[in-house]
């Protein structure tokens, strides 16, 4: 019986825990964490990603700040107001919604924000320490730390003498879920677009992970019967039989066909995806407790 990892309700999960752990934080310390999410432009699907930020943010009981800055603000502006945001004591976690025009350095404006908010974790530190195992103090980013917690859920926190591939290899996917998966102990292969023998690649893993952006690119030929299958891709395609014009999500992995062979997967929408906002959440309480010097909370 194959089971379906249900990431929205996971998250919801998470959401609880953060909003308990908030709670005890206050309590305990008198500190509400405290998050500032910017966003620069007026790109719609960004609006929305940011929006459900800022109230979920909210709905945890944190503080929380949101700067909506024109389309033509300059970089200088925009690193002036991190600088900012670094040193008021009533934030412990930054985000600047990517992609960001065209004319903003993003990797200076990434390395621009203070590591200890880095809550995306896309600060060098923040990688290195991941890179290096430091997965205890690293802020991992959102979207493999929710995969993970997943993988956890069905394998264990200890995935010795397992194999896991992950097909994709960005710095914003891929690479921390490899070091998350080999932090891990498991036997981990980043396969990418240069990779020869894919299908047969894949067959080999016991936990597969998808993060390429090709709907439905994998299917039941390239999964080994049993394996636990993360999904990370959100691709949209037509759905001409919901009616003209009509589109839907869909998976990097064929569902339906991967279902009938793996043992657990995740679908899409309803995966991955909801995880990374709870996630989101789940590192700004983690900044918020370590500059409150309180135990570090658990998910
Ligand atoms: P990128 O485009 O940055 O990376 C895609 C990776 O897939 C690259 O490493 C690329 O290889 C590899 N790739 C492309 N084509 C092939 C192929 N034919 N065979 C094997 N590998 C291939 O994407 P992201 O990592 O940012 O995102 C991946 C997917 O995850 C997207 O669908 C995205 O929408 C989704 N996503 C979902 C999130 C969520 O759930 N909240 C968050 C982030 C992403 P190469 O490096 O050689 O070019």
């Amino acid at each position: 019986m194959t089971t379906v990892i249900d990431g929205k309700a996971l998250a919801e999960e998470i959401i609880t825990s953060v909003k308990h752990q908030t709670d005890k934080l206050k309590a305990a310390t008198g500190i509400t964490p405290g998050i500032a999410v910017i966003i620069v432009g007026e790109d719609p699907a960004s609006q929305v990603y940011v929006n459900s930020k800022s109230k979920k943010a909210l709905e945890c009981g944190f503080h929380s700040v949101q700067h909506n800055l024109p389309e033509q603000t300059d970089e200088a502006e925009l690193l002036a107001l991190l600088d900012n945001l670094n040193n008021d004591p009533e934030i412990h976690g930054i985000l600047v919604q990517l992609p960001l025009p065209k004319h903003i350095d993003e990797g200076r404006v990434i390395q621009t924000i203070s590591p200890d908010k880095d809550v995306d974790g896309f600060h060098f530190i923040n990688v290195g320490k991941l890179g290096t195992g430091e997965t205890e103090s690293a802020f991992v980013p959102c979207t493999p730390a929710g995969a993970m917690i997943m993988i956890e859920r069905q394998c264990g926190k200890d995935l010795s003498g397992l194999n896991a591939v992950v097909v994709g290899r960005s710095n914003i996917v891929g690479k921390p879920m490899f070091n998350l998966l080999l932090a891990a102990n498991a036997t981990v292969t980043v396969a990418h677009s240069r990779t020869k023998n894919l299908p047969e690649l894949a067959r080999n893993a016991d936990i597969l992970v998808a993060a390429v952006g090709r709907p439905q690119m994998i299917n039941a030929d390239w999964i080994k019967p049993g394996a636990v299958v993360i999904d990370v891709g959100i691709n949209r395609i037509p759905a001409p039989e919901k009616g003209e014009n009509k589109t839907k999500l869909v998976g990097d992995v064929d569902y339906e066909q991967a279902f009938e062979v793996a043992s657990a997967i995740t679908p899409v929408p309803g995966g991955v995806g909801p995880m990374t906002i709870a996630m989101l959440m789940a590192n700004t309480l983690t900044s918020a407790a370590r500059i409150a010097g309180a135990p570090k909370p658990q998910f």
